[in-house]
């Protein structure tokens, strides 16, 4: 049962081969079992999961229908869960239970989603490798001492482990796209705006947003149908019509223009990974897809611009917790400005803490100019950079990462090895387009993925190719050898 896709769940609940609930309970029993090995969840929600798969049988019973009722996820530990542990990966919020439950929750569990738990991730969501958790390091399915990449790392390793079917991610530089490369999965980062980030904790709100993680196209597709949407309560949410991203599965490719960025297949890709990415490219050729190559000149400057951009944010967004209002709280204050400090001081890790002082320098009199400004400017080069390119094709194509999974630990001791490995997914947050990582081929046992990015709104053109593709090719069906 655990090897079903959400897909494949919706058509035997349908055809009553099994109940929500009973799924629910088979794949409760194999994260106790197995997720000892991978640490991808920090809370399990049983209690709740089992009342909302009984919930969902009894819709069903009643005569309702839909592709999520009754199916089991989990969401990444920064959406808002109304009276659960939702810590971000920090010691900051360890003791900290939402009092409301973000959107993106509750319009999940309106369509009858069951939540099975909170997945780890990077504290705060910063990180490419899921090491910066406090409550530990996940592990990659693939390979037990490779990092499953991260920050959406817990979501990914789950579901690629076949505890569950998908689970929700956030996409700041590439936190949906970079574990789904490194762990065989599907992941879609949406236009900025098309899902609610109300509830959704802050890293860097203007680059923020959250999507769908599970094994296909098919099934990035249902999810993100449930996640989608406008809301009054988010101020940068979009109002367009949610289109029907199932019926966008099965256009024909004849014709698509596909441009390859020249400046993706540099020094610092792994020539292993570029083989893969051709062969995917002469895959979609078969499929009647139009190849171009095409140009990005200011990608160079993209990683500079992301590291000072996203920490800038992420200073002023983390001000918030103070030891006063939320979380964590020292002992024995001395006055306020010692309970400011050692609250701050103990209660976020390193990477937090790295990435507060970056943002608040960037920010601060006399800096803001050369740093955040400049900055900015390139992040407009970066967009128009897009927008011409898209001009010329339907879809640009690339490696997600220039690298597989790396070993745990094999860049604690230089972050800067870590950015790099952002090199192909920061610059669609920059510009706030849509994104997606598919499955392409492995290398030494461990996966590989391609991306795809596409103009604002269009997560559908970018499902129809993925969709495709996985039609004629099996590199997303293979399951993790002990999972
Ligand atoms: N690796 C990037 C960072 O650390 C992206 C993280 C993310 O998308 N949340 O900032």
């Amino acid at each position: 049962m655990h090897q079903l896709t959400l897909a494949e769940i919706a058509r035997g609940l349908a055809d009553k081969k099994f109940s929500s609930e009973e799924l629910t309970k088979v794949l409760l029993a194999r994260i106790v079992q197995l997720d000892p090995q991978l640490n991808s969840f920090i809370s399990l929600t049983e209690d709740l999961a089992l009342t909302q798969a009984k919930a969902a049988d009894a819709r069903r019973a009643n005569g309702e229908s839909g592709a999520l009722l009754g199916a089991p996820i989990a969401h990444k530990d920064l959406f808002c869960t109304q009276g659960i542990r939702t810590s971000c990966g920090s010691k900051m919020l360890d003791n900290f239970k939402a009092p409301y439950d973000a959107t993106v929750v509750a319009k999940l569990a309106a369509a009858g989603a069951v939540t099975l738990g909170k997945t780890n991730m990077d504290e705060f969501a910063m990180g490419s490798a899921n090491e910066s958790s406090y409550y530990g390091a996940v592990k990659n399915p693939w390979n037990l001492e490779h990092v499953p990449g991260g920050s959406s790392g817990g979501s990914a390793a789950a579901v690629a482990a076949r505890l569950l079917p998908a689970a929700t991610g956030t996409d700041t530089g590439g936190s949906i796209r970079q574990p789904a490369a490194l762990t065989n999965l599907t992941g879609l980062k949406p236009t900025y705006g098309r899902v609610s980030r109300w509830g959704m904790i802050a890293y860097a709100s203007s680059l923020d947003q959250g999507g769908p993680m599970a094994r296909t196209a098919e099934d990035c597709a249902i999810l993100l149908q449930g996640m989608a949407g406008f809301d009054p309560n988010d101020s940068t949410s979009i109002d367009e019509p949610v289109p029907d991203y199932g019926a966008s599965l099965n256009g024909s490719l004849q014709g698509l223009r596909i441009g390859v960025p020249k400046e993706y297949f540099s020094a610092g890709l792994d020539p292993r990974i570029a083989e893969l990415i051709h062969n995917s490219v002469k895959e979609l050729e078969k499929l009647g897809a139009v190849i171009k190559e095409i140009s990005l000149p200011n990608m160079q400057h993209a990683i500079p611009a992301y590291y000072v951009i996203a920490p800038a944010e992420a200073s002023s967004n983390l001000s918030r917790f103070d030891g006063v209002r939320f979380g964590y709280r020292c002992e024995d204050p001395k006055n306020l400005e010692d309970l400011y400090k050692r609250s701050r001081g103990e209660g976020f890790g390193p990477e937090v803490q790295r990435r507060i002082m970056v943002g608040a320098y960037a920010l601060s009199a006399g800096y803001y100019d050369a740093y955040y400004l400049k900055a900015q400017k390139i992040r407009r080069l970066i967009k128009n950079d897009f927008m011409a390119a898209f001009n010329e094709v339907d879809i640009i194509l690339g490696p997600t990462t220039p690298n597989p999974a790396w070993k745990l630990g094999a860049k604690n001791s230089d972050p800067v090895a870590a950015y790099l490995e952002d090199v192909y997914t920061i610059t669609a947050n920059l510009a706030g387009l849509p994104g997606l990582s598919m499955p392409a081929g492995f290398v030494d046992g461990l996966p590989v993925g391609v991306q795809l990015l596409a103009p604002y709104f269009q997560e559908g053109r970018l499902l129809n190719v993925a969709h495709q593709y996985q039609l004629n090719t099996d590199w997303h069906t293979r399951t993790p050898t002990g999972f």
